[in-house]
């Protein structure tokens, strides 16, 4: 199955991603995290792709087609789910002409549930482990509970980031609900109940397991 998980920024997409790929065994591709990885690299890519990336905007759509369209020849790709890309019509349209689509997976929470969820998120420099100051407390403050290393609010999540990132979603990627509404794709996942509480992850999982068993059995 070739899945897109559409969905704001903090909305909990990449959480989403690994429980659903988990149990489909889909490859769970996020351009973020390729970026990410492109710039830890210090490659070309990662270098002018980290001019946009810290200023909270998207990165050239030919940047970042081209990026996906090399993942997705990878032998592992057969089956995937797409964290974060499209993004823009532009790149829907251009990802239409690389395969088809089953599936898109709209997740949405109110603007509150959303600010807290990326305010608060903290990471360790040295191990990646994420942390939340209202969801997963480190037990020293500033300090890894896995490796004492030091934990780090990513650039894009400082406040007046967060904003433009909202904002830019609002603009160019909300289209997106309507472009794959109109193609009967899209399939809509309330996600705005505190991740912290004992349920939600299995509150979760099952919406998202009712909508996938419907599309496998029809
Ligand atoms: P994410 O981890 O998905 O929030 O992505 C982090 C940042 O990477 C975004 O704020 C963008 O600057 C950039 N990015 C990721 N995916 C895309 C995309 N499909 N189009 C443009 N920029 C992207």
């Amino acid at each position: 199955m070739k899945i897109v998980l559409l969905g704001s920024p903090g909305v909990g997409k990449g959480t989403y991603a690994s429980m659903i790929k988990e149990k489909y065994d889909l490859a769970h591709i996020s351009t973020g995290d390729l970026f990410r990885e492109a710039i830890k690299k210090s490659t070309d890519l990662g270098k002018k792709a980290k001019e946009y990336i810290d200023r909270g905007n998207l990165v050239p759509d030919e940047l970042t087609i081209e990026l996906l369209k090399k993942r997705l020849e990878q032998k592992d790709a057969k089956n995937f789910l797409l964290d974060g890309f499209p993004r823009t019509i532009n790149q829907a349209e251009a990802l239409e002409k690389i395969t088809k689509i089953d599936l898109v997976l709209n997740f949405y929470a109110s603007e509150k549930v959303i600010l807290q969820r990326l305010g608060g998120r903290r990471i360790c420099k040295k191990c990646g482990a994420i942390f939340h100051l209202k969801n997963r407390i480190p037990k020293k403050l500033g300090i890894c509970d896995e490796c004492d290393g030091e934990l780090y609010q990513r650039a894009d999540e400082m406040p007046d980031i967060i904003r433009e990132r909202l904002e830019i979603y609002r603009k160019k990627t909300r289209p997106l609900e309507d472009y794959y509404r109109k193609k009967g794709l899209l399939k809509e996942i309330k996600a705005d109940e505190d991740m912290n509480s004992f349920n939600f992850k299995t509150e979760i999982l099952d919406k998202i397991e009712a909508v996938l068993d419907g599309v496998k059995n029809k």
